[in-house]
């Protein structure tokens, strides 16, 4: 067996690989531990794999042969020479997330957690979302062949509501923010059997953002980038990504990873980024406003430890008003031709924002993770897009609009 328990971060007791995820000591949150020992994955193995994130299948925590999949994960990870001349550094990649089945990096959490629902004998999967998570959800439930409910604040973007609403969930729009939707949901795990992939689930779920450290080691040719700026909600993606490149670490099938994290979050929503800036190990909750919704989480639940990672790696944070996320997007768009949602408009402002304070150095590597797709938040940038030029369908009206042609 290459994991059989769940382990307390706070005070290492060990419990069975359950639906469970606090600890009933300390009330500290549980993480998958794995048999490292058992555990048989090399450079050639990973590459011989299959052509989705079920490649590191040794290192997440399921057992079945046939996992809920359709196709996440592999996805591009993008050169970004343009971005590194407007900003001044030298060697820039954009992890592009946003190309998944459902749209966001959410896919990679929810194929693992879906998958171990199933395995546990779960017939109902739930989730609190922020909008992604949703989607995701709504997706891999259906796939799944199990009812699926879906809880989301009740004023999300469209393009959430109608990306996770396609799929025919029950969909449940709670009049409050997140904050308070992910109360309501851990009330409800203690009440229905269901698996709630980031409540009760929420061990196994986290574990699929490792893959996100694995897949950058395994494209830049087996080895870790030197920095990264990561979108920080719950702090858990950031965590995680830490703990992937560790373990590629520990197995040898990278050199030392050395890297500095770089938190990325909205000004309305920013609680780890100001402890981050304070040099305070407290998190102090914040009532979120901010136009990147997949971010806005006022009170995380791994906060600390994704100040920790940073704190620890030599990084830093930013936040960024509505207005940089805005030039965020347009940044990405304009220079790289990727539309991302909001949340990349978040990393994108931070990562502008930590070259000018000096935090992240020019000359080294970065990888910065874009986790969402724009055709989801379109309300954000409805008035930055360019004109429409109307024209007669003649050569004379096209030459009036168009001088420079020709
Ligand atoms: C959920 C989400 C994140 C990060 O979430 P964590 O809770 O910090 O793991 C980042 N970007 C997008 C687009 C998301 O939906
Ligand atoms: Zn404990």
């Amino acid at each position: 067996m290459r994991f059989k328990n769940l382990q307390c971060r706070e005070c290492q007791r060990k419990y069975p690989a359950e639906a469970i995820y606090v600890c009933e000591y300390c009330f500290g949150p549980l993480e998958v531990i794995y048999d490292y020992e058992n555990i048989d994955i090399s450079r050639e193995s990973i590459s011989k794999g299959p052509l989705s994130l079920w490649r590191y299948k040794p290192l997440l925590p399921v057992h079945t042969d046939s996992p809920v999949t359709i196709g996440e994960g592999l996805t591009p990870l993008v050169r970004a020479g343009n971005l590194e001349k407007e900003l001044g550094i030298k060697e820039l990649y954009i992890k592009n997330d946003s190309v998944n089945p459902t749209f966001s990096f959410k896919d990679r959490v929810v194929t693992v957690a879906v998958s171990r629902a199933r395995e546990l004998g779960f017939d109902t999967v739930a989730c609190a979302s922020t909008g992604n998570l949703a989607c995701s959800v709504a997706a891999y439930g259906k796939k799944a062949g199990l009812k699926t409910v879906v809880f989301i604040p009740a004023d999300l973007e469209k393009g959430k509501v109608i990306g996770a609403g396609i799929y025919q969930p029950h969909l449940v729009g709670v009049k409050g923010d997140y904050d308070q939707v992910n109360r309501l949901c851990g009330e409800l795990a203690g009440t229905f059997n269901w698996g709630f992939v980031n409540v009760n689930l929420r061990p196994y779920y986290a574990e699929g953002s490792k893959t996100l450290g694995f897949e950058v080691a395994e494209q830049l040719g087996f080895r870790a980038p030197r920095q990264v700026v990561v979108p920080m909600a719950s702090g858990s993606l950031l965590t995680k990504i830490y703990k992937g490149l560790k373990e590629f670490e520990e197995l040898g099938i990278i050199d030392e990873a050395g890297t500095r994290f770089f938190g990325a979050q909205a000004a309305g929503a920013d609680p780890i980024a100001e402890a981050v800036r304070k040099d305070e190990d407290i998190i102090r909750p914040v009532k979120v406003k901010t136009i990147a919704k997949s971010l806005a989480i006022g009170n995380p639940a791994d906060g600390y430890y994704a100040w920790n990672v940073i704190k620890k790696s030599g990084g830093y944070a930013a936040s960024v008003s509505d207005n940089e996320i805005v030039e965020g997007i347009k940044l990405l768009a304009s220079t790289e031709g990727i539309f991302t949602e909001t949340a990349g408009g978040v990393t994108v402002g931070s990562l502008k924002k930590l070259i000018e304070a000096g935090k992240i150095d020019p000359d080294l590597s970065v990888v910065i993770y874009i986790t969402g797709n724009g055709l989801k938040t379109q309300e954000a940038v409805e008035k930055s897009v360019s004109k429409i030029e109307e024209i007669d369908p003649s050569l004379e009206s096209f030459k009036e609009t168009c001088p420079w042609a020709g």
